[in-house]
């Protein structure tokens, strides 16, 4: 499934990024999804929770970010926010806002990453 192998992705970069700087506990951790992506936000939340089980993870806030999709047309050369229609479960039907063309790179969207990662540190010394 799509969310569990991002969600499986993400829990691996965090928890590596974490142990790096020390932390004993993560508190927050903010995601970017683009749109173009295709993934559910809640259903990635829910997956990251379970995968966080049993891990320094546990426990920590999830914040879900979504990063809407910008295009720069080809065909007028319009760039910026794109209109997009059904993007909860096909492929996005994409048009620009300006021409109504479908001739277009998409410059924002596809991201998923790890946007942010707030941990708690040991204070003791090593
Ligand atoms: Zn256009």
């Amino acid at each position: 499934m799509h969310e569990l192998s991002m969600a499986d992705a993400i829990v691996k970069t965090v928890i590596e990024a974490a142990e790096k700087n020390d932390a004993i506990e993560i508190l927050e951790v903010t995601i970017e999804i683009g749109q173009m992506t295709m993934l559910n936000p809640e259903q990635l939340k829910f997956m990251l929770e379970v995968l966080s089980e049993d891990t320094i993870l546990n426990g920590a806030e999830f914040n879900m970010e979504l990063i809407p999709i910008e295009i720069e047309c080809l065909s007028c050369g319009f760039k910026g926010e794109a209109d997009s229609e059904e993007l909860d479960h096909y492929i996005p039907v994409i048009n620009c806002p300006n021409c109504e063309e479908k001739n277009m790179n998409i410059t924002a969207g596809r991201e998923c990453n790890v946007k942010n990662i707030k941990i708690e540190k040991s204070d003791e010394d090593a």
